[in-house]
């Protein structure tokens, strides 16, 4: 059987085949900018121009084409509606079976399928999303979060202030490898994190002459550090000992050697989700639709998107 997916929740739109749970391709094509951030009506118009590209640069990687597809799947949530529609819509041209899956759950499946975690906490930052999350009594529940902005947000905005275009994130990463550190605010909450604090200090301090060296190692040892505290709480509090990386903000070395720090500490084992599967992509799409279709053979009647759906809104019915 032959799914094929479709990632359009935010930054990128990517098409995937996948047999069974065996992934044929994966391609991506992902908006980017100089110096200015993310507008959705942009990322919208993004999706819409790359579409059929990447459609055909997945068929031929996978070495199919439309006619041998069984079931689309397609992320129906949560992210930008424009981009959002442009994915929907793009699905139900394809007039297959559609299957509607929630973005944030994909990214815990595909975590799951590629590393060797069983049942961890998982620590999720990306773009638009930073939440410490576990799996209990049947759904994907959230212990922790950011209060404010995102981790991946506010790298992203750090680097806006120091010009580094869209998505910061691996910029930072390379640039604070020659920093010193600097003190910043460092704000935990229980099991929640706030970054918005971080973030006005270090633009101050960078306005006043400290260097981007310096900002960009200070921001990422505070911000991971905060993380890895929660991320502590929750195993303790869950009683759990793996940890799993995912989202894209996973990419960063330091970042999960932190994480992998604090987990031998505990006795715990750290996991971070190959880089292929980190950032957005279709195919943990296409796998969490395949495991969906496979336990309850349902299809769309009516293929919708929901921007701000959340995780612990979904009853995990595949999962045994
Ligand atoms: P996602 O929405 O899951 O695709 O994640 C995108 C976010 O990951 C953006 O905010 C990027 O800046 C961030 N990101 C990507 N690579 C890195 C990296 N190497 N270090 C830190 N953040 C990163
Ligand atoms: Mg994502």
């Amino acid at each position: 059987m032959l799914t094929l997916a479709i990632e359009s929740t935010a930054h990128t739109f990517g098409v995937a085949v996948l047999k069974e749970e065996n992934i044929l391709s994966n391609e991506t094509h992902t908006f980017t900018t100089e110096k200015g951030g993310m507008i959705p009506n942009l990322v919208a118009d993004h999706h819409k121009k790359y579409k059929n590209i990447v459609l055909e640069a997945a068929l031929k990687k996978a070495n199919t084409n439309l006619e041998q597809i069984d079931i689309v799947a397609y992320s129906n949530a949560p992210g930008l509606a424009p981009a959002l529609m442009v994915g929907r819509d793009f699905a139900k041209e394809l007039n297959k079976p559609l299957v509607g899956v929630n973005h944030i759950v994909a990214h815990l499946e595909i975590g799951l399928k590629t590393t060797k975690a069983q049942d961890p906490i998982f620590v999720f930052t990306s773009g638009a999303n930073t939440q410490i999350i576990a799996h209990e009594g049947g759904k994907y529940r959230v212990f922790g979060e950011a209060l404010s902005i995102a981790v991946g947000n506010a790298l992203d905005k750090l680097g806006r202030e120091l010009e580094l275009g869209f998505p910061a994130g691996p910029k930072i990463e390379q640039i604070a490898k020659k920093g010193k550190f600097i003190q910043l605010p460092y704000k935990v909450k229980g099991m929640d994190v706030e970054f918005s604090g971080i973030l006005t200090k270090a633009m101050d301090l960078y306005q006043k002459g400290a260097s981007k060296e310096d900002i960009c190692f200070s921001f990422q040892e505070t911000c991971f550090a905060m993380l890895a505290e929660v991320t502590e709480r929750a195993l303790a509090h869950c009683e759990k000992d793996e940890i799993l990386l995912i989202g894209g903000v996973a990419r960063n070395k330091r970042f999960s050697e932190m994480l992998n720090t604090m987990a031998e500490e505990r006795n715990a084992k750290a996991y971070t989700v190959p880089f292929e599967y980190a950032g957005d992509n279709a195919a943990m799409i296409g796998y969490l639709g395949y495991l969906q279709y496979k336990a309850n053979k349902k299809t769309e009647t009516k293929p919708d998107f929901y921007p701000r759906q959340r995780i612990d809104e979904i009853e995990t019915f595949w999962k045994s």
